[in-house]
């Protein structure tokens, strides 16, 4: 039988301890406002994830003088592409700027500690059940407490129950895409890039060289990819050694665990309802093919505290985060979503590897808009820039 510890209250109330929970916790506590958090794991662990911080994910990270989170993680420097019919495309991040090789486990513990010292509380082990409306607020009624709470924050991720609870308008996504996890042995040290490959089928592949014995994969697929291979298992053991790219680097999985997770995207047409908002995956998730989710969450968070903190009261800082939400971030999804759309097209990939190929200032300013160092309207004027003094 469940026990329920009546009656706690808390000003703001976050569920979900990721990195988006995290640190809007911690940002809430600079600013003196005391925030708890419920998650439903019973501590922090390792979840699905390329584990891939962006330049712009570190740079948040530091605007925020959390570095010390970041110790130790390797330096990404750059992204490597491999097209379906071959193209290798080498990138270096522009500007001196590098994204990060994470273990989230490692990451988000310190976090979790930097939040309690900050005098934050996280109820682990605490699966949210129910939220009632009432005038003051909300009541939050987990596995095991009922919490009071005047506003209410929804990190809970891509398959918020938070939205689903209150009933946030939802587009679900239209295709049933797949994500495949492991982590592979390299056959060889390996530079310290990030890989991308995308495969003949329209599936791709995210590669993070943590470490050598530790390659952090993930492919992105469907059902029926997984069905005619047999299991997911065949299905990555088939690239492996079908693409030359992937079979010089990486051994065969022979007993290493491997996951499947679903949904990999998530549409929130709304971001705010009431005193209840939603950040980083719970707030919209186009998928992991550019890996800035995390940044996402990073970034959602930093800008809701950012908003409370500049705010006349928190109704508004709620309404003001809800239109930075949705517009700050509109030029890149539509990037991403045209980025999608091209790597279905065997021939606008193709095409798209030789245009980067003919220079190196190209393909720079091309992973810089994919790492965020720039906007795309700042790429543009500088691939402008870039065709008018040099012609390439
Ligand atoms: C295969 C794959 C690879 C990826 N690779 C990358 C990458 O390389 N780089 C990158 O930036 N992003 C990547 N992402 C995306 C990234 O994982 C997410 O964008 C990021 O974790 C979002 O952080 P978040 O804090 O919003 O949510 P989450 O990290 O999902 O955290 C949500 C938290 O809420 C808790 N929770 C959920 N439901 C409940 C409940 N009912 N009650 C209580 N607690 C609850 C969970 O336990 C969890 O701790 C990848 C995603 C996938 C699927």
């Amino acid at each position: 039988m469940d026990f329920y510890e009546e009656n706690k209250e808390a000003e703001f109330l976050i569920i979900g301890a990721g990195p988006a929970g995290l640190i809007v916790g911690i940002q809430l506590a600079k600013l003196g406002i005391k925030a708890q958090i419920v998650d439903r794991n019973k501590q922090q662990v390792r979840p699905l994830c390329g584990e891939y911080l962006s330049p712009e994910g570190v740079n948040y990270i530091k605007r925020m003088g959390l570095d010390d989170c970041l110790d130790g993680f390797n330096h990404l420097l750059g992204m490597t592409i491999f097209s379906a019919g071959g193209i290798k495309v080498c990138t270096s991040f522009p500007e001196n700027s590098y994204g990060l090789s994470l273990n989230r486990e490692t990451f988000q513990t310190r976090l979790s500690k930097k939040f309690e010292s900050l005098g934050g509380i996280i109820h682990y082990d605490n699966n949210l059940k129910d939220i009632l409306t009432h005038d003051n607020g909300f009541k939050v009624i987990t596995s095991k407490l009922k919490i009071n709470t005047k506003y209410l924050i929804g990190a809970d991720g891509r398959t918020s129950k938070v939205a689903r609870i209150l009933q946030f308008k939802t587009d679900l996504p239209g295709h049933k895409k797949v994500a495949i996890h492991c982590y592979l042995k390299s056959k060889k040290p390996l530079p310290p890039h990030g890989q991308m490959h995308i495969l003949p089928n329209g599936s791709y592949v995210g590669i993070n060289p943590i470490v050598q014995e530790e390659v952090n994969f993930s492919m992105v697929t469907d059902q029926q990819a997984i069905k005619a291979a047999g299991s997911p298992r065949e299905l990555v053991n088939f690239w492996l050694r079908e693409s030359s790219f992937l079979s010089d680097q990486f051994y065969p999985l022979t007993m290493e665990e491997i996951k499947t997770v679903v949904p990999i995207t998530r549409k929130s047409a709304e971001i705010r309802k009431g005193n209840a908002v939603l950040i980083g995956d719970a707030s919209g998730f186009i998928d992991p093919l550019t890996g800035e989710g995390i940044t996402t969450a990073v970034k959602t968070a930093f800008m809701l505290c950012e908003e409370i903190e500049n705010g006349a009261n928190v109704k508004e800082a709620l309404l003001r985060y809800e239109y930075r939400r949705i517009n700050d971030f509109i030029q890149k999804e539509r990037l991403n979503k045209a980025f999608q759309k091209l790597i279905y097209s065997k021939f606008g990939c193709e095409v798209l590897g030789l245009t980067l190929n003919l220079s190196k200032r190209l393909r720079n300013t091309f992973i810089g808009v994919i790492g965020n160092v720039y906007t795309p309207n700042e790429a543009l004027r500088l691939l402008v820039k870039l065709y008018l003094t040099e012609r390439f």
